[in-house]
């Protein structure tokens, strides 16, 4: 039967780049709707931008430019990125929009009817100079416990304590550097504590209101550790206020308040669609009026969950609306083992990894090998990345068409010439086909298409399921058998006597590739393209599964399908980031030196010998030009003479810091045998020496006056 669905990822905040650990979420959930569109049923997948609130409001003014202009250009950055990993939304909105706005309204509305707005006037912190009330993470200042400078206001970086801003020592604004007021204020509250939403989100998060329950046992555990017993009476009132300067919807009858940033996100899911609604003619209610027949999901981060299991069905169900069916959290990706890190460079963003030259299919591949559906982290090993991918990608997989491809070329010119043998051997298992393939008996050829069509109904549950590791997992291994299968043949030597049966086995083994190929494409859409293209075949969807080739049917040539993932590319990344480590002074604190004092000194690396040492060449270089590249975020190509014949070109990642006409003629220090470097835009020969720490800067090295180009540096 035919489902009628939404999807929606959660919203980017529109004050930052996409980075890697974000696209877990997309990825996956990208994964998910290409799978259920392959099944034939109705799915739309929406997302926006999330625009409003403080931390924009202050970014666009020390840009100079107006919010609205800050999240055009954020939208446009945030749209590339997706669009680069395939990530492919039907609607992808901003929540600065009318329709969000609307829906804002309507809701905040209709709580306020069912007598579950409530005002009360609040204690604030409040900057005199730039005359607006601060938010916790704009309060600077000494830890209450261990006494820390420069803490923000509600967690110690240090100790890890947690406290409110009142109780921080001499505090004073991120924003201005002022010292801050206490101030009172109207605020409004959505009334979670009113019994009424109590009862409800005792009933909705424990699954008593739905067929099924709408969270995953983990997170549902994780509620009731939050809600409490039923009469617990857990939940405090939600302030969804702030004052103005903000910036966001104005509250209906409240001037000068406005809709606290994470009332309006959630109802963003809501705009988005409804503009989604109006380029489809779509029915908006069919999917959100109470009782809709129509499934909705929320793919999100495990951090978001109290905002998606808490507020957002309660203010769902209280302003007359569906609720949604499930919600899909998922764990943070670490990179090798460790949290995301700026200085280690796996702090990685979408674009650096693009502009890497790195093939994000690689990483749809490697990130649905490790979901498996839970709130587990998930970890992007860098040796283990390039690993599968060469191994299960290029390897097995792509492997197949290479090899079966030329002979149906060169024996049959391209054409399908044998037809597939409708046996059944159901009876045979992966390891009875492989036994039979090898004492020479071609009925293992059918079996093993007939077990590859056999795994169709397993691999939809295991995608169903978000369970792609398992999916991947049953893949692989059958891809692995057809390379098996294909070796006990020996082709290439039956292709030299028995012509008729390198062409069955070669038949068999594209029929397979089809399959697989099948199966793959909700991971990697691009390459499965490329593939029906080379097969000549349309896009296959699920249910092609039962179709074959025909007999008669002629393939394209074979043209390369993916290439191998070079460790080179991961390093350069990996570099690329850490050379990204440009200082972004996010507030302007008085004492930001202390800060930087605090975290200067990175552990020294183990001692070695001066043998070691020796051998790195460092040499005197004349930076004789230096000029910016095409596309290229952080690098600057210089051109260095050493007093070599041929002057040296080094790719360097110092535009953030320099300005390339006022390099030109400067002398600095290089690595002179460092191993040449293939980047994105040409080979780098050799390293220039740069200083950098967690302190802002960035600073190359020069001799004293003096020096002569060519000189070694020891
Ligand atoms: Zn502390």
């Amino acid at each position: 039967m035919s489902r009628k669905i939404l999807v929606t990822s959660a919203l980017p905040y529109a004050n930052g780049s996409i980075h890697l650990g974000h696209l877990v979420e997309y990825i996956q959930t990208d994964i998910w709707v290409r799978f259920q569109k392959m099944q034939g049923h109705t799915c739309h997948y929406v997302c926006a931008d999330d625009t409003h609130g403080t931390p924009i409001m202050l970014r666009a003014e020390k840009e100079g430019i107006t919010p609205e202009e800050l999240i055009a250009r954020v939208w446009q950055e945030h749209y590339d990125d997706f669009k680069a990993f395939h990530v492919e939304f039907d609607h992808y909105g901003s929540t600065n929009s009318k329709a969000t706005q609307v829906f804002s309204n309507t809701i905040y509305g209709k709580l306020k009817t069912a007598g579950l707005i409530a005002q009360r006037s609040i204690e604030q912190f409040y900057d005199p100079l730039k005359q607006m009330f601060l938010p916790d993470r704009f309060i600077k200042g000494e830890c209450p416990k261990c006494g820390a400078n420069d803490q923000y206001g509600d967690n110690c970086e240090v100790c890890g304590a947690a406290y409110t801003p009142a109780e921080v020592k001499n505090p004073y604004s991120a924003v201005s550097g002022a010292k801050p007021e206490m101030r009172e204020s109207v605020h409004y509250f959505f009334k979670l504590s009113d019994p009424s939403c109590q009862k409800f989100l005792q009933d909705w998060t424990t699954g008593k209101l739905t067929k099924e329950p709408p969270l995953q046992a983990e997170a549902a555990n994780k509620m009731q550790e939050w809600l409490g017993e039923a009469g617990d009476n857990k939940l405090t009132d939600w302030d969804i206020s702030r004052d103005a300067p903000y910036f966001g919807f104005e509250i209906p009858d409240a001037t000068g308040k406005y809709f606290y940033v994470w009332l309006d996100a959630p109802v963003g899911y809501m705009g988005s669609f409804q503009a989604l609604c109006e380029k489809e003619s779509l029915s908006f209610d069919e999917y959100w009026k109470v009782g809709s027949k129509t499934e909705l999901y929320h793919f999100i981060g495990k951090d978001i969950l109290y905002f998606h299991a808490l507020f957002w069905p309660a203010m769902l169900q209280h302003a007359g609306y569906r609720t949604p069916t499930k919600l899909f959290a998922h764990g943070f990706l670490t990179v090798n083992g460790e949290k995301m890190s700026k200085s280690r460079g796996t702090f990685i963003t979408a674009k650096s990894y693009i502009d890497a030259g790195l093939n994000p299919e690689y990483l749809r591949y490697y990130y649905a090998t490790k979901l498996n559906g839970s709130m587990e982290d998930i970890d992007l090993n860098l040796e283990d990345f390039v690993a599968k991918v060469n191994s299960d990608l290029i390897g097995k997989y792509v492997n197949i068409a290479s090899r079966a491809s030329g002979f149906i070329h060169r024996l049959y010119d391209g054409e399908i010439a044998r037809k597939e043998t409708q046996r059944d051997f159901a009876t045979w298992d992966a390891t009875s086909i492989l036994h039979e393939a090898r004492s020479g008996n071609t009925n293992s050829l059918p079996t093993l298409l007939g077990l590859l069509r056999g795994d169709a109904k397993e691999i939809a549950l295991s995608y169903e399921f978000r369970d792609y590791g398992k999916a991947i997992r049953r893949i692989m291994e059958r891809a692995d058998l057809v390379n098996k299968v294909y070796d006990a043949f020996k082709p290439w030597e039956a292709a030299k006597t028995n012509k008729n049966l390198a062409g069955e086995i070669c038949v068999a083994s594209l029929e397979a590739f089809r399959l697989l190929t099948i199966y793959l494409s909700p991971v990697l859409p691009k390459l499965a393209g490329n593939a029906f293209e080379f097969l000549n075949l349309p896009k296959q969807n699920w249910p092609d599964v039962n179709s074959q080739l025909r007999l008669g049917h002629k393939i394209n040539e074979y043209k390369h399908l993916m290439t191998r993932l070079d460790p080179k590319q991961i390093e350069a990344m990996v570099v690329a980031n850490q050379e990204n480590l440009k200082p972004m002074p996010e507030t302007h604190s008085p004492t930001r030196h202390t800060e930087a004092q605090q975290h200067a000194i990175t552990p020294i690396a183990d001692t070695i010998s001066i043998d070691d040492f020796s051998k790195i060449d460092l040499r005197v270089a004349k930076i004789i030009n230096a000029e910016h590249v095409e596309g290229a975020e952080k690098l600057l190509k210089l051109t260095l003479d050493i007093g070599e014949e041929k002057p040296r070109t080094v790719f360097a990642g110092i535009k953030s810091a320099y300005d390339p006409a006022k390099l030109i003629g400067r002398m600095t220090v290089m690595v002179a045998n460092l191993a040449p470097r293939k980047m994105k835009f040409g080979m780098s020969e050799g390293m220039v020496l740069a200083a950098s720490g967690d302190a802002p800067g960035l600073f190359i090295l020069s001799p004293d006056d003096g020096a002569q180009a060519g000189m070694k540096v020891k």
